[in-house]
């Protein structure tokens, strides 16, 4: 009989992180500081630790797994290679189809992967707190517990809006010990500008970025720094243990070959987790298509321009280079909190224009239809980002069946929707609409970036 969850033995768990910059055939374009010139590490400094601004500009390909994030990691990892049997058979596709299940984080996320490493490099870097912004909560929860772990201080700036409406991922944050204040605060110079200026303010992810860099960058004893939960370099190469497991996982299986590799994008961490470590075989010479999918509201990889853009709203991040809506996008309402965000990451960029991905958009009811057909199947109720996956996953197993053909569908499975399940209401009671992003509102949005530097294509 064959197997349904495909496990790896901890002792049979990644040691080693696998770095893309190294194998890229043309390097990515460089961050650039507000002189037009590409950063440098001291640059960064006052904001990261230089041990992860290291990492985050190295192109050494493979990076040790430090001990003790192995230890942690080991409460859920290796994660379960799983083969979706119940959906295969209500789609009664002749592909097999495998998910990474990285829901079974205490966190309920992939996000842990990357929070648990850079918990550590910043105690190991002397520093003793750590600043971050959330929006729906999924990062500061995933900062929080890797924070408890390993004896740092936590302080998450929480979206108003988030913070007022969704008091449950706050409160896995305070279980945590982690400090959760809604953002705008009065704990920032920042932040009382913004309650002056607007005192009903619901908030914005660009203004809880302002406020927990501020908030790192002025202690003055010089032991807070900032983390990001995604896009940077150094966030995806943490992820790529996702990615290596499966691997070895596929191998196991006895699977010889894997035809479509599939995540969900936000800022493109989770993506680069499962899919970096395929894109190595086929970069040099393995026939797979790589699939990165986000929504069709939020159509960064399928619609923007590539090009130089700040990270965030208030324009405190260096400018990088990638598909961007602009950094003043609004996206519509949308229940993926985490799909919303106007950029991707730059690596991801750079290997959509290398022509070795090939991004898919998709809209709202379609991706509620595949959570749903999964939870039917499979059991688990997926993150609403995560269903993007799944609906990709559908088409590609769809695919399969109309030209009768077996083949391997890997995705990832970034999280589960047991925090999320407002998105599922509405989408029983017939509320949820398609978004698509009208071209004219693009085009409005966009019209920011002409006054930047334009990168080479790769
Ligand atoms: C945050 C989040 C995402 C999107 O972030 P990426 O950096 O693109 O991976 C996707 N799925 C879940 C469950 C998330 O929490």
């Amino acid at each position: 009989m064959q197997p349904t969850k495909i496990l790896l033995d901890e002792s049979e768990m990644p040691r080693q992180y696998y770095n893309i910059a190294a194998d890229f055939p043309t390097p990515a374009a460089p961050p650039l500081g507000p002189d037009g010139k590409p950063i440098t590490p001291e640059m960064l400094a006052p904001v990261f630790p230089m041990n992860l601004i290291e990492l985050e500009m190295s192109t050494q390909r493979w990076i040790d797994i430090p001990e003790e994030v192995l230890g942690i990691y080991k409460m859920w990892r290796p994660s379960p290679l799983v083969r979706a049997f119940g959906l295969e058979k209500v789609l009664g596709t002749p592909a097999r189809i495998y998910y990474k299940n990285e829901s079974l984080s205490p966190a309920g996320s992939h996000k842990p992967n990357a929070a648990v490493p850079q918990a550590y490099y910043n105690k190991l870097a002397g520093m003793t707190r750590i600043t971050t912004e959330t929006g729906a909560g999924q990062w500061g929860g995933a900062l929080a517990f890797s924070c408890a772990l390993l004896g740092l201080e936590c302080k998450v700036y929480m979206v108003r809006v988030s913070f007022d409406q969704k008091p449950f991922r706050r409160l896995m944050m305070e279980a945590w010990g982690a400090q959760c204040v809604a953002s705008p605060s009065t704990d920032t110079r920042a932040g009382r500008q913004m309650l002056q200026d607007n005192p009903d303010t619901p908030g914005s992810l660009g203004g809880a970025i302002s406020e927990a860099i501020e908030d790192a960058v002025s202690d003055p004893t010089g032991r807070t720094r900032y983390s990001l939960g995604s896009v940077l370099n150094h966030v995806l190469l943490f992820q790529t243990v996702i990615g290596l497991e499966a691997k070895q996982q596929l191998a196991k299986a006895g699977e010889k070959k894997v035809d479509k590799v599939i995540g969900c994008v936000g800022g493109g961490s989770n993506f680069a987790g499962i899919a970096f470590p395929f894109l190595l075989d086929k970069m040099n010479g393995a026939d797979m298509e790589i699939i990165p999918v986000e929504p069709s509201s939020c159509p960064t990889m399928t619609r923007a321009p590539f090009g130089y853009d700040h990270g965030d709203l208030a324009e405190m991040t260096p400018l990088l280079a990638m598909h961007s809506l602009g950094h003043k996008f609004v996206p519509p309402p949308i229940h993926a909190g985490g799909l919303r965000y106007h950029g991707v990451a730059p690596q991801v960029s750079h290997a959509i224009n290398l022509g070795l991905l090939s991004p898919r958009a998709v809209d709202q009811l379609e991706v509620y239809d595949a959570g749903v057909a999964f939870a039917r199947s499979e059991g688990i109720i997926p993150a609403p980002e995560s269903c993007h996956a799944i609906a990709a996953a559908i088409q590609e197993a769809e695919k399969a069946k109309e030209e009768g053909v077996e083949r391997v569908i890997l995705f990832n499975l970034s999280g589960h929707g047991l925090m999320d399940l407002n998105g599922y209401d509405r989408y029983f009671r017939g509320e949820l609409m398609n978004y698509p992003l009208p071209e004219e509102e693009m085009a409005r949005s966009i019209a920011s970036l002409g006054k930047y530097p334009k990168p080479a294509m790769a």
